[in-house]
Parts: C-alpha cells; structure tokens; sequence
C-alpha cells in the first residue's frame, strides 16, 4: 500500500488557479532545471529517511520531472538496491518552488533491503521457469528486488513472449524467487480491453456482437493535394472513411508526388500499419499503409485499410486530447506519436496497448462474439490511456489468476482510469458518428449496449462491476471493481441523481443516500490527471487515491474551495472515507 507524507499543509485558496480544462502553462524544462530538481529531490530523499524509506545501498533513477504552474516540483523514481533494481519500490518526491521538502508518496511500505544480491538460481534457471510457467519463450532474466509484499524476495524478472491463443496478450513479465525458484507473479504487460473473464462469459452465453457500424458510401472524398513546395516527405490532408466513426479528415506524410503514408507528422508522426494477420510486437517490422491519392478506407472492414483509419483517427484524437487538455505531448510526453498495428494475429478478439511495441495492437475478432475488428474510439482511448498510466503511476493488480485475470484495488484504480480518460478524449473529440457519453465500448454491439458504465457501473452484468467502495475490493478482479473510483469520478463531474448530457439519460445513487453536486467534467479530470501524475504510484488503493485526489483539488482550487469538498464527497458517495480508510495493508495473496 502506498503512502503520501506532507510534510507542508496544501497549498492556501490564494494560489493561481488554472482555468477549467486549460492546458498546464508548462514550457517544457530546461535540462539545467531537470537537473537541479533532480538533484535536490534526492538529497531530499536521503535527507528525509524515516519518511521516504530510502535506505543505506540505495539508488534512485529518474522517471519522471514535473514542474507545476504554481511551482511544486514532483520527481518519480524508481529505486535499485545494491544496484538491483526493486518492483514495487517506486515514489514520488515532492519539492515546493524552492526545492525544499515538502512530502513523499512511495510504493513500499516496509525496507527493501534484501540479505543478500547473490541469487541462487542462475538466469538461464530462472528463464527456463518462467518459459515453463507461461508457457512461451522467455527473453532474458534481470536480476531484481521484489518488494512487492512486506517481506522483500531476491528475485529474477522475466519476460515471456508467447503466442495470444488465450487472450491475455502476447507478453508477461513473470517474477521468480531467485533462491527457491518459484514463479511469484506473471503479470500480462499488455492490457487487452476484453479480459479473459469477460471472454469467457460473452461465449458461455453465446452472444454475437453486433457493433454499430452503419454502411458508408464507400471511398472518401478527395483530400486536398496542394502542390508541395519543399519537396518531401511533406504533410498532406487526407480523408478517411471508417468503421465507427465515419469520414475523417487524417494528415498524412506526402513521400512522392502520388504517394502518401498514414502517418502524421504534425503529432509526432504517428503512425498505423498493418501486422498483416501476424502476431507481430515490433512496429518496425509491420507494413506501412500507403495509397496515391490520399483517400483511405471504404467504410467497411471488407477493405482491410477501413480499420487503419479508425485506429490513425482514434490515436491522434488521443495524443490531442492529452496535448491540448493536460500538455502532455505525448503518451510518454517525449513528444513521440502514437503508433498502432491492425490485423493483429489471426481472430485475435482483442485491443491491446503494448509497452514493450510502444504501440497499440488490434485484433479483427475471432469471427465469433467478435466479427469487426476492435477499433472503437473509446477502446482506443482507454488502451492509450493504460499508456499514459505505464509511464506515470504504473498501478499494478495485487495479484493475477491463471487465466490471466487481475485482481486487487490498484489495478482496479488503473482499468478505472483507463475508462475515465478514455470518456474524457470521447468528449473532447466530439465526433458526431462517435456522440460522447459516459458509457465504455458502446460501439462494440453488446447485447447489453456497453460494455461498462461510470453514472452506475452495477448496470454492467457482464463483468459484474460495482458501484461502492467495501473490504472485497482488496481482491476483486480490476475491472468489476474499477466502478468505485469510476462512479466516484461521474459523481465529482455530474452530480448524483438524473441527468441528461448530450442526450445520454444517466442516473447515478450514491451510497449514503445523499445527493452529490458536481464540478464539471474539465475540471474533474485536471483533478484525476493531476493526481495520478503526481500522487499516486504502482500500489496507491483506494483510500490513497481519495488523498491523491484530495492534494490534486488542494493544489489547483485551494485546500477549502468548493473543488475540494466536492471530492472529498464524491469519494464518500461510493463509501471511501477517511472513517473507513484501512489502519494497516490489507493482506493480498499473490
Ligand atoms: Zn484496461
């Protein structure tokens, strides 16, 4: 469980505020900038022992630097001891403008220190485990420090790569105790927007999905094809017609006088290609989509280029929401593009974000439940958002089944999140094929018309999603138990009882009975975003994210504004309180 330490009261009512849904003034930071805040954070860290837990032996990468509007510095590290890097050892020091002190929020708990960094098992050993155990081929074994649990385990991390026939993604990073051999954790990295147990129900009740995928004219208009005046590769304005979200303006990169690529130079060249039916996890080695007149797609999945447009427009819709709302430029903020292969695999009935690719993977369906490729806005804008989240807090499940399924409130957090961005890019993109509302993979075709909900998630009987906060939240699988900050979230923007947005009816109960007044949509998210970048890290629960979201509230509208009673009450409203906030870990079987 993680903890925040202030060591400072927030800051007062009288700092700059940001207006709602304005992107952060933040210039991007001087390398002489970086560098002194880096440097301070760590004598800050060493400084402040007893708080931070960073011990004798210790070392701290640089993860992340952010500098606030109003000053604050946060530095994300993670830690390595004895020049072992830990799991789970991850957090987050906090600076004021001065670069003094002002408070941590760490992963671990408890001392990582392990007795000793000599491992029993040589890599070769701990690689052939891993291969065994998940049944793929394994990469190399690092050396780690799983602090994960209270008791700190020397331990070797693998990478498996394995073949997607069960849906939980081709890659698992799986932990083996370096002195016993046995396999603690295989946790799937790429996070597949149908899970395993979902797959499992959808054919078990036989349902076919009918996605909403209206037939279009056929082949787009002509893009426009201004003369290039200094030669290529130059940007181009294409058009598009999709699957779901009909016909779209794409820039593309002119290459020649009669050949463009689908790739968009004006968003850090962002591109889609085709994994050609293969289960391809390098981007360089898919094929680039090309044509000579900068029209893509038909309107159906009959010609495979329909599904890149859908998945080029749902990207760079993402990349502009993170850029024009949060000033994150990127989904690592490295101002690279985003990427995605389609056709991935042969009836791979699933969407993947891939950090190991750097790109998203979408499957065509297994011809099955799913007859379209996944290539949704909304999917795309929760996997990118699992994206964002890697590069940032890196939530992770406190455990994960055999089949793949993730349990444990942290992992909850980041499918709720996943959901909560990828609502907020559906609004901001505002396409009329694609109307913007607070439900998750509506154009999927389910038979109970979404697949998730934020306004009352127990509408969702397929993945069983809650609605309140209670003990079975410290082990239930991420995304029925993402509905408690997702619901607490609708409630921050919307306020509890009926509503109509957009034409969308919602209804949303609270726990208590008492009713919620909302702040608004933009400003709840500058709220989650400012709290996930900043306050939270890979095992923040709940409770944590309650006081994460409290401190993002303090530091944008004031520690006594009206922003921040509103969260303090969305949280009560699906039963997280301070009352309630457990005294100790609670126990999580891994
Ligand atoms: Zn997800």
């Amino acid at each position: 469980m993680a903890g925040t330490a202030a060591a400072t009261p927030s800051h007062s009512s009288d700092s700059a505020v940001r207006p709602a849904g304005a992107a952060p003034a933040a210039a991007p930071l001087s390398a002489a900038v970086k560098a002194e805040t880096v440097k301070a954070a760590r004598a800050a860290a060493l400084a402040h022992a007893p708080a931070t837990g960073v011990g004798r032996g210790e070392t701290l990468a640089v993860k992340d630097v952010l500098v606030d509007p109003e000053g604050k510095r946060h530095v994300r590290f993670a830690r390595s001891y004895r020049g072992v890097p830990v799991v789970g050892g991850d957090l987050v020091v906090h600076l004021d403008a001065k670069r003094a002190y002002l408070g941590v929020t760490r992963a671990a708990r408890h001392q990582v220190a392990v007795p000793s960094t000599t491992p029993s098992l040589s890599a070769s050993q701990a690689a052939a485990k891993a291969a065994a155990h998940t049944g793929g081929t394994a990469g190399g074994a690092e050396l780690v420090v799983d602090a994960r649990d209270s008791t700190p385990v020397l331990a070797y991390r693998v990478t498996v790569e394995k073949k997607d026939a069960d849906g939980t993604g081709p890659l698992h990073s799986v932990v083996v105790d370096a002195a016993s051999g046995k396999v603690v954790s295989s946790t799937p990295l790429t996070d597949g927007f149908i899970s395993p147990g979902l797959r499992k129900k959808l054919k078990d009740l036989g349902q076919q999905a009918a996605p909403d995928t209206p037939a279009r004219s056929g082949r787009p208009a002509a893009g426009e094809r201004p003369e290039p005046g200094a030669g290529f590769p130059a940007a181009a304005n294409g058009t598009g017609s999709s699957l779901f979200v009909g016909s779209v303006p794409l820039v593309t990169t002119r290459t020649a006088k009669d050949s463009f690529t689908l790739k968009d130079p004006s968003r850090g060249d962002g591109e889609t290609r085709t994994a050609g039916g293969k289960e391809l996890n390098s981007f360089a080695s898919g094929t680039a989509f090309t044509t000579s007149d900068n029209r893509w797609g038909s309107g159906t999945a009959a010609d495979p280029v329909t599904a890149a447009v859908d998945a080029q427009y749902g990207t760079t819709a993402t990349f502009d929401y993170y850029k024009s709302v949060f000033g994150r430029d990127g989904i690592k903020d490295d101002g690279a593009g985003p990427r995605a292969m389609v056709h991935y695999g042969d009836k791979v009935d699933n969407a993947y974000w891939d950090p190991d690719c750097g790109c998203m993977l979408y499957g065509d369906g297994d011809g099955e439940t799913f007859k379209q490729p996944l290539v949704a806005l909304d999917v795309t804008g929760h996997e990118l958002s699992h994206g964002v989240i890697g590069a940032t807090a890196d939530l992770q499940p406190t455990r994960v089944d055999k089949a793949g399924n993730q349990f444990g409130e942290a992992g909850s957090l980041n499918e709720s999140l996943a959901d909560i961005f990828g609502t907020g890019m559906e609004f901001h993109t505002n396409n009329p094929d694609n109307p913007p509302n607070y439900l998750l993979g509506e154009k999927l075709g389910l038979e109970q018309t979404f697949l998730r909900r934020l306004d009352k998630p127990s509408l969702d009987t397929l993945e069983g999603t809650v609605d309140y906060w209670d003990e079975g939240s410290y082990d239930r699988e991420v995304h029925a138990g993402s509905g408690v900050s997702s619901h607490a979230f609708y409630l921050l923007a919307e306020g509890s009882g009926k509503k109509t947005v957009g034409g969308f009816a919602y209804d949303s109960p609270t726990y208590d009975g008492a009713p919620v007044t909302g702040i608004g949509r933009q400003k709840a998210e500058q709220i989650l975003y400012r709290a996930l970048t900043r306050y939270m890290v890979s095992t923040t629960d709940f409770h944590e994210a309650r006081k994460a979201t409290l401190q993002a509230a303090a530091d944008i509208h004031g520690g006594d504004s009206a922003e921040y009673k509103a969260v303090d009450r969305a949280w009560a409203a699906v039963n997280v309180t301070e009352a309630n906030t457990p005294r100790q870990t609670p126990p999580a079987a891994r």
